[in-house]
């Protein structure tokens, strides 16, 4: 496995393998590798002859007042569990060469950048878009791998890549969970151990949602009733939002109309952690 942080040795790199016939698959990250990480990178390396992950803490997606210095860093740790699974560059890019003195370009996808975590979070998916839109550039991929983890982030990538035509398949990947059902996190590690136990709240309300709609219930208010419920009666924790939206535009529905995505954001402590699951009237989802 290489390691490359300079922008422009990655696209002569891609160019190269382009060149020679070689499929390239992309999976952005910000490290701090855990399962759901390695699942991306998995199914990178079966689908493609060159795999890259590329290991950026954007800036640029981060508010001012958010954990972007604290943000858990460990290259090493990183680059023996990416070599590991087989990835053949982990690209490292600094943010000087990202945004370079006299940076001035970014991208909005507006309509879906705009509720949910985008309302919480102002600015971050115009960060989210414009760093993956560079590095799309920078890394040629054919196919870039995307967690559902981060399910509004993937529909922006989606709408981005399709509004701006780039030539990239978008793939969504599953939800990969601790064993008791918490969503894996960089930002888990922030926990302590009496708000790693009231997380998993999150997953709690999770699952009676989709035991709810699967024994009939349909509307909106029964579903989030149900699940804030849950929540606020666990300690240590406090609602951002919690959301029932259609799964393509992540505009909010009045009911369930075969299917719609859960979405919520919970403060545990000093913590955010998000999640989210499709309710489906007909069958049993399992992320
Ligand atoms: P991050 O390093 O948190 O920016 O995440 C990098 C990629 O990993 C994103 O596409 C995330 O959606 C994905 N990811 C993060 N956590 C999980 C998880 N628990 N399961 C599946 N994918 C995940």
């Amino acid at each position: 496995m290489e390691i490359v942080n300079n922008p422009a040795q990655m696209r002569q790199m891609a160019q190269e393998w382009r060149a020679a016939g070689q499929k390239i698959a992309l999976v952005p990250t910000m490290g701090y590798f855990h399962a759901g990480h390695l699942s991306l990178m998995r199914y990178g390396r079966e689908a493609a002859h060159q795999l890259v992950v590329s290991l950026f803490v954007n800036p640029a997606q981060f508010g001012p007042h958010e954990d972007l210095d604290r943000y858990p860093r460990d290259l090493e740790r990183d680059s023996s569990m990416a070599r590991e699974v087989g990835v053949d560059v982990l690209y490292t890019p600094l943010a000087e060469a990202m945004y370079p003195q006299g940076y001035q370009t970014y991208v909005t996808v507006e309509g879906l950048s705009r509720g949910l975590c985008g309302a919480s979070r102002p600015g971050h998916f115009r960060g989210v878009a414009t760093v993956v839109l560079k590095l799309l550039n920078q890394v040629q991929p054919h196919l870039a791998v995307f967690g559902e983890k981060d399910y509004q982030q993937l529909q922006v990538i989606r709408r981005l890549v399709k509004d701006l035509d780039v030539p990239v398949e978008i793939v969504g990947r599953p939800i990969v969970r601790e064993e008791d059902g918490l969503a894996m996190s960089s930002r888990n590690t922030y926990l302590s151990p009496e708000e790693r136990a009231a997380a998993l709240c999150l997953f709690r309300a999770i699952k009676a949602a989709r035991e709810l709609v699967l024994s009939g219930a349909k509307s909106r208010e029964s579903v989030l009733e149900a699940v804030k419920g849950m929540i606020s009666a666990t300690p240590h924790t406090n609602i951002d939002y919690v959301a029932l939206v259609d799964p393509e535009t992540l505009e909010e529905v009045a009911m369930i109309q075969d299917e719609a995505r859960l979405a919520l954001a919970v403060w545990v402590g000093k913590t955010r952690l998000i999640d989210n699951t499709l309710l489906s009237e007909s069958r049993l989802c399992c992320v």
